[in-house]
C-alpha cells in the first residue's frame, strides 16, 4: 500500500511551530502559493519536499503520512474566547493552540489503542429533563458520581476517576486557562494551563466540565453557553444547599478563610454569595473594590493560596509505556510521529511553567 500524504497534516504541523505560509515559503524556497496550495491539497507533494517539510517544521517525515483527522477549534474554545470578549489573541496564537491540540489528540488515539482506560462514567445531560435548571444538572452529576456533600477535594483526580483525561498544557498566553473537546472515539480531554494559578484552574476545569456535559452542542448565543458553565462550575464546586450557611452575613476576611476549605478563588466566593443572594449588589461592589485596593483581583493573598492539582492519569498511560509495554524513546517517537527530543519533554520531564513565549 503506497502512503498518502495528509494535507492537513502540513497546515497543522506549520501553525503547531507558529509559523506562517509566508515564512515556510521562505524556508523551503518556493512560493507562498505553492505552500497554501500543498496544504489544501490541490497540488502533489513529492517525497523530497516532505524531506524539507520534516527538516525545517522538525517533524518526522512519517507523520505527515499519519491519515488522522483534523478537527478545528471546538465548542469550549470558541466559547471561552466569546467570554472573555479577548479579542487581542490573534488568529496566529488560536491556530497554534488548535494545531497543538489536534497533535495531542492524535497521540492519545494511538496510547490509547494499548490501553483501555477502564471507567467512563461521562454521559452528556439532556437540558430539557432538567427544564433548562444548569444547578439540577450539576447536582445531578455530582449524584451520579457519588461525590459526598461539601467541596470537591480534587477536581482533577474526580474527573480522571470518571474517565476523563486532564493534560497540563502550556497555551503559550495567560488569557485562556482551560479548553476541553471531547473528540469522537476518545475520552472527553481537559487541557490546563500550566501557567494558569491553581484556585483559578479547579473552576476552569469545572466549567469544562459543565460544557462536556452539556454542550455536546454548541448553542447559537454563546453567552448563555458560557453563563450556564459558570452557573454549572459554581453549584458543581460549591454546592447551594452546602456552602449557604457559611456565606451569610460574611465579610472579606471570612471570605478569604473559606478559600481553602472550598478551594476555589475568593473572587469566585464572592460571586456565589452574590448568587444566592447573601449580600446586596451594594455590598458586592463593595466587597469588590476592596478586593481591587489590595489588589486582589490579579492576585490573591498567597497565605490562603490551595496546593495546585496534578493530573496522573496521562503519566500513567506514558509509564505503562515505558515499563509495562517496554517502549523506548524512539519506538515511541515512531508511534506517536515526534521526534524523541520532544517526546522527552512533553510526556517525560516534570512539566513545569516555563514563561511565555513571545509571538512574533
Ligand atoms: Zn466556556
Amino acid at each position: 500500500m503506497s502512503k498518502a500524504v495528509n494535507h492537513d497534516i502540513i497546515r497543522i504541523a506549520r501553525e503547531s511551530r507558529g509559523l506562517t505560509q509566508g515564512y515556510l515559503s521562505e524556508r523551503l524556497s518556493v512560493t507562498q502559493g505553492k505552500v497554501s496550495k500543498m496544504e489544501s491539497g490541490l497540488l502533489g507533494v513529492s517525497d523530497d519536499m516532505i524531506d524539507r517539510l520534516s527538516i525545517v517544521l522538525n517533524y518526522p517525515k512519517d507523520f505527515f503520512y499519519f491519515n488522522d483527522q483534523v478537527y478545528g477549534h471546538g465548542i469550549s474554545m470558541i466559547g471561552e474566547l466569546y467570554y472573555r470578549k479577548r479579542k487581542n489573541v490573534p488568529d496566529k496564537v488560536l491556530d497554534k493552540i488548535s494545531a497543538r491540540i489536534n497533535i495531542r489528540r492524535m497521540h492519545l488515539i494511538r496510547l490509547l489503542r494499548a490501553i483501555e482506560i477502564k471507567n467512563n462514567l461521562f454521559e452528556t445531560f439532556e437540558f430539557n429533563e432538567y427544564n433548562g435548571n444548569v444547578e439540577r444538572v450539576a447536582r445531578a452529576l455530582r449524584a451520579t458520581w457519588l461525590l459526598p456533600k461539601g467541596p470537591v477535594k480534587n477536581l482533577t483526580k474526580t474527573i480522571e476517576d470518571a474517565g476523563g483525561i486532564v493534560i497540563e498544557f502550556d497555551f503559550e498566553t495567560k488569557t485562556i486557562d482551560a479548553t476541553s473537546q471531547w473528540f469522537p472515539d476518545l475520552p472527553p480531554l481537559f487541557f490546563i494551563n500550566v501557567n494558569s494559578p491553581a484556585d483559578r484552574l479547579r473552576f476552569s476545569l469545572a466549567h469544562e466540565l459543565g460544557h462536556v456535559v452539556m454542550h455536546k452542542i454548541c448553542k447559537p448565543d454563546l453567552e448563555i453557553m458560557e453563563k450556564e458553565a459558570n452557573n454549572f462550575a459554581s453549584e458543581f464546586l460549591m454546592p447551594r444547599t452546602d456552602i449557604s450557611k457559611s456565606l451569610d452575613n460574611i465579610s472579606l476576611p471570612q471570605i478569604a478563610n473559606l478559600k481553602p476549605y472550598w478551594r476555589v478563588s475568593m473572587a469566585a466566593l464572592l460571586h456565589r454569595a452574590y448568587d444566592l443572594k447573601k449580600i446586596t449588589p451594594r455590598q458586592y461592589q463593595y466587597f469588590w473594590m476592596q478586593m481591587g485596593k489590595a489588589g486582589y483581583r490579579t492576585k490573591e493573598p498567597p497565605e490562603f493560596d490551595i496546593p495546585k492539582e496534578t493530573p496522573s492519569l496521562l503519566r500513567e498511560i506514558i509509564d505503562t509505556y515505558r515499563h509495562k509495554l517496554g517502549y523506548t524513546s524512539k519506538e515511541l517517537s515512531l508511534l506517536l510521529g515526534l521526534h524523541e527530543q520532544e517526546i522527552m519533554s512533553i510526556y517525560f520531564d516534570n512539566p513545569k511553567p516555563h514563561g511565555l513565549t513571545v509571538v512574533k
